[in-house]
C-alpha cells in the first residue's frame, strides 16, 4: 500500500486564472487549459513561491491522497474534492515534516488543555497556514520596540511591530507567527523558531498597513525572547508561518467572547478587540476580557485597555502580588462574575478562549466546572460540546 502523499491543488471554484502562479513556478508544475489551471503532482516540490503570488489564494488548497488526482481530473473537475478519509497512522510523505511537525507540535501542545481536538469557530475566516518556512523564509523590518511593563517590574514584556514591507503574509487574529532566531544550538543546528502570538488584527497595527506586532516577554537565558526583546527599528528578521487554524475570531457579530488570559497570552486578545473595534465599534455586552498578572505594572496594555470603554468590553483584572490590593487570580474574577459566566455558558454563541501561563489551565477549568454546576450544567459535558462547536479554545504555554 503506498503511503499517502500531499497533493497541492487549486480551487477552481476561486481561481480568477490569472495564471501569475503558472508565470512564476520555477518547475512548470503549473498549467491550464480553456477551463481550469492545474498543478502536475509529479513535478511540484511545494516550494511555495506561486503562494504569495496568488491574488485570490485558491492555490493554497491541499489534500492527502492515497492516489494522487491526475492533470485530467483536475482539468475536468467545477470544484475540489473534499478531503479523503486517510488511514489511521497513515500520515501524508511532504518533505516538509521536520519544520510542519515541530511547529505541529509545539501547537498541539499548546491546545492540549482543551480536552480534545480544537475546531475554528463555525463563522471564523479561512486561515493561511505555512506560508512561510525554514527553508524560505519571510524577512520583515522592525518598526518599533515597546517596553509595556515598568522598568522597575521584574517581567520585561515588549510590544514589537514588523513592517512585512508589502510581502504578503496574510495573518488572522489568534494565529501565531515563528522567529528564527539567529545562531545555532549546542550541536551546531540552526536554532527553531519559536511561536509569537500576533498582537494585531488581520488589516495590520495601523488599519490597512498590513504590519504585524508581537508581544513577547524575556525569558531569562531564552535564546530566542532575548533576541526579540532587543531588536532595534530598522532590523531585519526573519519570520515562518502563519500558524494556527483554530484560535480563531469568530466573525459573526452576535457572538459573546469571554476572554482569559495571563501575560502575554493578551496578544490574540489585543487583536481579538482590535478587529472588532474596527469591524463594529458600535458593538456593545459581547466581549469580557479577564487579565492576570502578578501586579499592575507587569500587565501589558494596562494603560490602553483602561481606556476601552466598559460598555464595549467588560475587563476583569487580577493581580497575585499587588500589595495595596487582594491576592486574585483570574479564576478568582470569573467566579466573582457567575452570574454573568453562567448566561455565556448556556449562550449557543458563547465562546470562550483561554491564552497564556500553563499553570492558569486548572484553576480556570475548576472555576468554570463550579459555575456550570451552580446552574445544573456539566461541565466537562458542556466543554466537550462547545469544543465540537468551535466555541472553546485553549492556547498554554
Ligand atoms: C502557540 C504559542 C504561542 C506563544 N506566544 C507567545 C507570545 O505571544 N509571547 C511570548 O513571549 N511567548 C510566546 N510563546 C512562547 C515562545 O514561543 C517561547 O517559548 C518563549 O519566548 C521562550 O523562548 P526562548 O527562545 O526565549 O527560550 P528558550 O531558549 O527556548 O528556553 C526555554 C526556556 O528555558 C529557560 N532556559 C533556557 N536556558 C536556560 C538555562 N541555561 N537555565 C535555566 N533556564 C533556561 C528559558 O528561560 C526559557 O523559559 C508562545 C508559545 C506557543 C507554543
Amino acid at each position: 500500500m503506498n503511503k499517502p502523499l500531499k497533493q497541492h491543488l487549486i480551487d477552481p471554484e476561486i481561481c480568477i486564472r490569472c495564471y501569475t502562479c503558472e508565470m512564476t513556478c520555477g518547475l512548470e508544475a503549473i498549467s491550464h487549459d480553456d477551463n481550469n489551471v492545474v498543478i502536475d503532482v509529479s513535478k511540484c516540490e511545494f516550494c511555495m513561491d506561486c503562494i504569495p503570488v496568488c491574488p485570490t489564494g485558491s492555490i493554497d488548497e491541499w489534500r492527502v491522497v492515497a492516489e494522487p488526482y491526475s492533470l485530467d481530473d483536475q482539468f475536468g473537475w467545477e470544484d475540489l474534492p473534499a478531503q479523503q478519509e486517510i488511514g489511521e497512522g497513515q500520515e501524508a510523505d511532504t518533505g516538509l515534516e521536520a519544520l510542519d511537525d515541530a511547529m505541529a507540535i509545539l501547537l498541539a501542545e499548546a491546545h492540549k488543555g482543551a480536552g480534545g481536538k480544537a475546531r475554528a469557530p463555525a463563522s471564523a475566516a479561512k486561515p493561511t497556514i505555512n506560508m512561510y518556512n525554514l527553508g524560505k523564509p519571510a524577512e520583515a523590518t522592525v518598526q518599533g520596540n515597546y517596553r509595556l511593563t515598568d522598568e522597575a517590574s521584574d517581567g520585561d514584556v515588549r510590544h514589537i511591530i514588523l513592517d512585512m514591507g508589502g510581502l504578503p503574509f496574510p495573518v488572522l487574529e489568534g494565529q501565531s507567527v515563528g522567529i528564527i532566531p539567529p545562531g545555532t544550538d549546542a550541536d551546531g543546528k540552526p536554532h527553531l523558531p519559536r511561536l509569537y502570538s500576533v498582537s494585531s488584527p488581520r488589516d495590520g497595527e495601523r488599519p490597512n498597513f498590513y504590519n504585524v506586532s508581537l508581544t513577547v516577554k524575556r525569558e531569562p537565558n531564552g535564546i530566542c525572547s532575548n533576541y526579540v526583546c532587543d531588536l532595534k527599528a530598522g532590523d531585519r528578521v526573519k519570520l515562518t508561518g502563519p500558524f494556527g487554524a483554530t484560535f480563531l475570531l469568530p466573525s459573526d457579530p452576535e457572538t459573546n467572547l469571554l476572554m482569559i488570559c495571563t501575560g502575554t497570552g493578551s496578544a490574540p486578545f489585543r487583536g481579538f478587540t482590535m478587529r472588532r473595534q474596527r469591524e463594529n465599534p458600535s458593538l456593545t455586552g459581547s466581549l469580557t476580557l479577564a487579565f492576570g498578572a502578578r501586579r499592575q505594572e507587569e500587565l501589558p496594555y494596562f494603560g490602553p485597555l483602561k481606556k476601552v470603554p466598559e460598555s464595549f468590553m467588560k475587563k476583569l483584572f487580577a493581580f497575585s502580588r499587588q500589595e495595596d490590593g487582594p491576592k486574585q487570580y483570574v479564576q478568582d474574577r470569573l467566579r466573582d462574575e457567575a452570574g454573568q459566566v453562567s448566561e455565556l455558558l448556556k449562550d449557543p454563541k458563547g465562546h470562550i478562549y483561554i491564552c497564556g501561563l500553563k499553570a492558569m489551565e486548572q484553576g480556570v477549568e475548576e472555576a468554570l466546572s463550579d459555575i456550570a454546576r451552580g446552574v445544573g450544567l456539566d461541565w466537562a459535558e458542556l466543554r466537550d460540546t462547545m469544543r465540537e462547536d468551535g466555541r472553546y479554545h485553549v492556547e498554554t504555554y
